[in-house]
């Protein structure tokens, strides 16, 4: 179990969680100047998807190394205190992250994630453009 207090606790989800919008809205704001339209968070969706591009059937995650088990990324360490918690904690956001994108893939989704540690480059811009122009169906040209 979580030994945290309750203060202790929310102080740290707090930070993290705000930590976590900003790279989202890094991502958003990239493909919104390349004319990209899409939908935030479909709760109708598995994982309900941070973008949503419905006529290329494409969704995006942007993960936050930390609650997400980025392997092999210092944004990933757990704290030592409660490592067991964390551990528990991280590996079932990792088996659920894993499970999510086996459902959308299932059902015709292509799904693509971006690492929030990513965001310090640049090579993240032209794997997304790449990942959203790879389609049939392309309707909506970059500006
Ligand atoms: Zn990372």
């Amino acid at each position: 179990m979580d030994h945290l207090s309750k203060d202790a606790r929310s102080r740290l989800m707090g930070r993290i969680k705000g930590r976590n919008t900003q790279p989202e809205q890094v991502v958003r704001k990239y493909l919104f100047s390349l004319g990209f339209r899409h939908r935030l968070h479909a709760s109708d969706l598995p994982g309900s998807p941070d973008l949503v591009f419905r006529s290329r059937r494409k969704v995006i995650f942007v993960n936050g190394c930390f609650w997400h088990g980025h392997r092999g990324c210092r944004r990933a360490t757990l704290p030592k205190t409660n490592a067991e918690f964390w551990i528990e904690k991280i590996g079932r956001n990792r088996a659920r992250d894993r499970r999510t994108k086996r459902l959308l893939e299932k059902s015709g989704w292509q799904v693509m994630e971006v690492w929030q540690c990513e965001l310090a480059g640049n090579s993240w811009k032209s794997r997304l453009v790449k990942f959203l122009r790879e389609s049939p169906d392309v309707r909506a040209k970059p500006r």
